[in-house]
């Protein structure tokens, strides 16, 4: 992908990082500068989104060596600012194989949620969760929070989220790989619009940014086999 530079290997995987990520960290350091006015502020930030972002790679290396296993080589993973893509060379052959792949990714942000759960509660950590906000409040439950909600919005079953790989998955072992595709992007499809009214009638920017992403998802998987 253009405008992407190396960041290193993990596993033997090249792992890039899209130029508009710095727009993503500029962002962050402005908002944490208005809201709170002070450097450690800023660094926090920072940290945190890096932190964040550590965790989409590991999802996407728990994506890449399941595949692995099955004999399908990861051309490299790009992290944007909307998060990680690992690009597989292929799609695995069997369902069950696809299925496996899909549900990895998600599967370690479970595994890092768990891990936060026992820091936190071992070190009598936790804090009222109304006492958190996007930019303040404990550091590792809202990095916990955050992997759980990786794991929800990933397994809403559309394209291009893991669920949509999910679904085809499940749908391939009862009918022919096209077919399984083209109605997991019809249902695909059917919850972009849902989202879409949803968002437009409730006045909710990121219903409607969703269904926007899962239409564009559901066309593409569509069209690509
Ligand atoms: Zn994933």
């Amino acid at each position: 992908m253009r405008w992407s530079s190396n960041l290193g290997s993990l596993f033997g995987i090249t792992v890039k990082v899209h130029a508009t990520f710095a727009l993503l960290l500029i962002w962050v350091a402005v908002s944490y500068w208005n809201e709170q006015g002070t450097v450690g502020a800023v660094v926090e930030g920072l940290a945190f989104i890096l932190a964040l972002f550590a965790c989409v790679v590991l999802h996407e290396l728990g994506h890449a060596l399941t595949a692995r296993r099955f004999g399908v080589q990861t051309r490299d993973i790009i992290l944007l600012p909307i998060g990680g893509v690992a690009r597989l060379e292929s799609i695995p052959e069997e369902p069950s194989q696809e299925l496996w792949v899909a549900v990895a990714g998600p599967a370690v942000n479970v595994v890092i949620a768990a891990v936060l759960a026992a820091w936190l509660e071992l070190t009598d950590g936790w804090m009222p969760v109304e006492e958190l906000t996007t930019t303040g409040g404990s550091f590792f439950q809202r990095l916990l929070l955050v992997n759980v909600f990786l794991v929800l919005f990933n397994l809403i079953p559309a394209f291009p989220m893991d669920g949509g790989r999910v679904l085809r998955a499940l749908l391939a072992m009862r009918m022919e790989y096209v077919r399984a595709t083209q109605v997991a992007a019809s249902i695909g499809q059917a919850l972009a619009f849902g989202f879409g009214f949803l968002g437009l009638t409730g006045s909710n920017p990121f219903l409607v940014f969703i269904a926007f992403f899962v239409w564009i998802g559901a066309s593409q998987e569509a069209t690509m086999v």
